[in-house]
């Protein structure tokens, strides 16, 4: 094996739950919150299932003005409610340095976005806030921005950083992204952070989010953030890649069985 520095491997607690400990931490939800009812019902099924945290957007960045925006603050009132009935944490993505304040005041982490890594005035306000930060490696950013991102919120003072590896731009449209599994281990590696990995956006297709989440976890990742929808086809964002919820314990049971059988446990 190649002689790499590794600097010293740092953990990221939100509440009970261990970014970077024994076991990958699983993040499950909509692409977007839709409506009280649906995020209720999501919460309730997902804690049945064993999932760590839920994820849902309020703020959806699109590529058109067009398209679903997210229900904002209406939106937030119903993650949180739904997030406190089933005695979940929550994650949920700030674009703008405006709405940090009253959304790190209700989640458990906040969530910076493909699209923002490089909003140096974000990262700096997230530094600023006793709060865990999901960091988003941006479509064409290299490691290296990736780590200086990080940095930015580490050197305002916030040093609960997790990152996320949720596929780059390449030549190839088959997939929406392409998953870089290398940069799991490159980044834990260089920077000590948990590295978690985004299925979902790095393909855009619910039928390789089992393989890929499995291969994720093979190669060391400390967590997944899965995006599920009862009804993906008729889901206001991201249904191609959102996993059935009908289907997700048989995602989250070959997810099981790889973490048990070396991954990230088999490290431990
Ligand atoms: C998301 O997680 O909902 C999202 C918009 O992802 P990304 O920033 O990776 O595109
Ligand atoms: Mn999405």
């Amino acid at each position: 094996m190649n002689k790499t520095i590794t600097v010293n491997k740092k953990t990221v607690a939100v509440g009970n739950l261990i970014f970077g400990g024994a076991r990958p931490i699983i993040i499950a939800g909509p692409c977007a919150v839709e409506s009280a009812e649906q995020i209720d019902q999501m919460a309730a099924r997902l804690r049945q299932l064993g999932v760590d945290m839920l994820r849902g957007g309020i703020f959806k960045p699109r590529t058109s003005p067009y398209d679903f925006q997210g229900l904002g603050m209406a939106g937030l009132d119903y993650l949180t409610a739904a997030a406190r009935r089933h005695n979940l944490p929550f994650i949920t993505e700030v674009m703008a340095i405006e709405h940090l304040e009253v959304v790190a005041e209700r989640c458990d982490m906040i969530q910076i976005g493909a699209r923002n890594m490089y909003n140096y005035p974000l990262l700096k306000a997230v530094g600023k806030l006793n709060k865990p930060v999901l960091l988003k490696r941006a479509f064409s950013a290299t490691l290296r921005e990736w780590r200086l991102a990080a940095e930015h919120i580490i050197a305002a003072g916030n040093r609960q950083v997790v990152l996320c590896e949720r596929g780059i731009r390449s030549f190839d449209d088959a997939t929406r992204n392409t998953l870089d599994i290398a940069a799991v281990p490159l980044m834990q590696r260089s920077t000590g952070l948990p590295v978690i990995v985004d299925p979902s956006h790095a393909t855009g297709r619910s039928d390789l989010i089992d393989v890929m989440s499995c291969a994720a976890v093979a190669a060391g990742a400390d967590g997944l953030m899965i995006e599920v929808h009862a009804d993906p086809a008729n889901a206001l964002s991201d249904g191609p890649q959102s996993v059935k919820l009908s289907d997700f314990n048989d995602v989250l049971a070959a997810i099981r069985q790889i973490a048990a059988r070396g991954g990230k446990n088999g490290k431990q």
